[in-house]
């Protein structure tokens, strides 16, 4: 059974107090997940350490790191490495954000590196794909979104391609308040296992969790979350209050 996943990315917000004031506010909602269900708190990188100290054996808790260098080690100041993730106790790192794509120039070829390089330190890369609004309007959604998972993904093995989880999410619908609808969730979900079937078989398709993300929200998870190929959320602005954030996750099937 494939996983169901909650994940938080707070990007570049929150002091190190306010972030533990949050997951201890998670903490306490108490999510009584199953066995099948996870929750991923992706801090900023000077949190890592202190989030895994509070998170500690807590069933379902993992720890995300919302970046990671696509060099193994030296003189590249200001990176932050798999193998140092790997080595502070997190499990999953997210790669390809739309904002990491935008403003950093992250392209599908460095991506793939970065994946790559995650997987080789034992992390689980946490991928991000999906569209601008204009390709959308052109409905040209489908073939972008193909060729982010070609240009990145599709060259993993079969046992790497086990590591991964994918997130859908629209660039359209992030931050804006926008949420796709079940229906363009759903659609461009299957449409993305469809590919992993094409290229992995079945059995891959089957077992790889592919979030949604996009301005999810307590009153829009339930309906997304129902969606047969939707296993989760990758959440940005309701992530960071423990109320919205708990909600959300105990909408997971
Ligand atoms: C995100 O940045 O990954 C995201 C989904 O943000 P938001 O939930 O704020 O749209």
């Amino acid at each position: 059974m494939r996983k169901k996943i909650a994940a938080a990315n707070w990007k570049m917000n929150l002091t190190f107090q306010q972030g533990k004031d949050l997951v201890n506010g998670i903490l306490v909602s108490d999510l009584n997940l199953k066995q099948n269900q996870q929750v991923v708190i992706c801090p900023a990188f000077p949190y890592l350490v202190g989030i895994k100290e509070l998170i500690g054996e807590r069933e379902g808790f993992y720890l995300g790191a919302q970046n990671c260098a696509s060099e193994k080690s030296g003189a590249y100041t200001g990176e932050i490495s798999p193998e140092m993730l790997q080595s502070v106790g997190v499990t999953y790192a997210i790669i390809g954000h739309s904002e990491r794509r935008e403003y950093y120039g992250e392209t599908n070829e460095i991506l793939k590196k970065k994946i790559l390089l995650a997987l080789e330190y034992g992390l689980k890369p946490l991928f991000c794909c999906g569209e601008p609004l204009d390709i959308r309007e052109k409905n040209a959604h489908n073939a972008f979104v193909e060729q982010q998972l070609k240009e990145s993904l599709f060259d993993l093995t079969e046992n790497e391609m086990n590591s991964v989880v994918i997130a859908y999410e629209p660039i359209w619908a992030i931050g804006t308040g926008r949420t796709a609808t079940p229906d363009q969730a759903q659609e461009m979900h299957a449409f993305i296992r469809a590919q992993i079937v094409d290229r992995y078989g079945t059995s891959v398709a089957e077992e790889t969790s592919i979030l949604y993300g996009g301005s999810c929200k307590p009153d829009n998870a339930e309906e997304l979350f129902n969606c047969p190929d939707v296993d989760g959320a990758l959440i940005g602005g309701a992530s960071l209050k423990a109320e919205s954030f708990s909600a959300i996750a105990s909408c997971l099937r």
